[in-house]
């Protein structure tokens, strides 16, 4: 089976977490014999999400009293893409995946016209408190919002159109390589007259689901650091929602910038190829792709009851 699965970046980094090295590595180091099995079993492509990480590397970026503008937010994507990508490899390698791991340097043509270069919705980097935060977007021009229980930054996050390697992913897989590519949505390009950097983080749920879709994969699968989309989130009564289909997920609020692309990627896929798609954590992410536990979408009549 060909499967695309959607890595959360805020999984490798948790919200509160100093974004150590180590950390990272520690994190990638359990995920990876689960995530090597399923590369064995499977055709697997990884997207990597790199929220945490980009909002670090531009965090610095910014500090650095050397530099007269910080680096653009597509070469912090493209830094982002080599460090998680040659990370997961090792991990990957260290668990016992045995064939070829290729990280492709990923670019992906977004629209110029997109609404969402209008509204920062994305978060990025590191969860700050409310004086912090505003003191920092004072600083340094940022625009700010809360995650949470507490703020970050947040970017322009335009939808995916075109993944420019799309037929080099391809290639790869058909000679038996696991793929890691699209990592953190893929560098933002616009492609008027030639292509040109965006000053954006393309979610990586939507790219993914347009990697599974044009390269025809059987499912969709997003491993994150909660057990799926849950109803009554942040309170007493939250509760993983389990099978249910694109009409009764997208009846139900969920935030931009993070469970909501997720919900939206994973019921485009279905929508689209009819095949299935699932939302869940990455710590259980054979359950996942089983279909045992997480949110599990697949198409059927809107009227079709979900069950909780
Ligand atoms: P990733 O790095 O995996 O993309 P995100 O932070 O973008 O992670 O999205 C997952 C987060 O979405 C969860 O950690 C949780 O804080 C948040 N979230 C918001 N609403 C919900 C909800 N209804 N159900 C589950 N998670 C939610
Ligand atoms: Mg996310």
């Amino acid at each position: 089976m060909r499967l695309v699965i959607a890595l959360g970046g805020n999984a490798l980094l948790h919200r509160h977490e100093p974004p150590e090295a180590a950390t990272q590595v520690a994190r990638l180091a359990l995920a990876a014999p689960a995530l090597a099995r399923l590369a064995v079993q499977h055709q697997v492509v990884f997207v990597h999400g790199n929220g945490p990480q980009v909002g670090l590397l531009a965090r610095e970026s910014t500090d650095d009293a050397t530099l007269t503008a910080p680096y653009p937010l597509a070469a912090l994507d493209a830094e982002t893409q080599g460090l998680i990508g040659s990370l997961l490899t090792q991990a990957l390698h260290n668990a016992g995946l045995a064939g070829p791991i290729v990280t492709l340097v990923t670019h992906t043509v977004i629209d110029a016209d997109d609404p969402a270069m209008g509204e920062p919705t994305k978060f990025i980097g590191a969860v700050y408190d409310h004086h912090r935060a505003h003191r920092l977007a004072a600083d340094h021009g940022w625009d700010i919002a809360r995650d949470g229980d507490g703020w970050r930054r947040v970017v322009f996050s335009p939808l995916p159109q075109r993944i420019v390697e799309l037929h080099a992913g391809a290639t790869l897989l058909d000679t038996g390589a696991t793929v890691i590519m699209g990592g953190g949505g893929g560098i933002p390009l616009t492609d008027h007259d030639g292509y040109t950097p965006v000053e954006a983080v393309i979610d990586k749920d939507h790219t993914a689901a347009l990697l599974a879709r044009a390269l025809g994969a059987e499912q969709l699968v997003i491993l994150t650091d909660v057990p799926g989309a849950l109803t009554d989130y942040g309170t007493p009564d939250e509760r993983v929602i389990g099978d249910t289909t694109p009409g009764l997920l997208r009846a139900l609020p969920f935030p931009a910038g993070s469970m909501g692309p997720k919900v939206d990627a994973a019921c485009t896929f279905v929508e689209n190829t009819g095949k299935p798609a699932a939302i869940g954590a990455l710590e259980h992410a054979e359950e996942v792709v089983d279909g045992i536990v997480g949110t599990q979408i697949t198409p059927g009549p809107a009227s079709r009851a979900g069950r909780l």
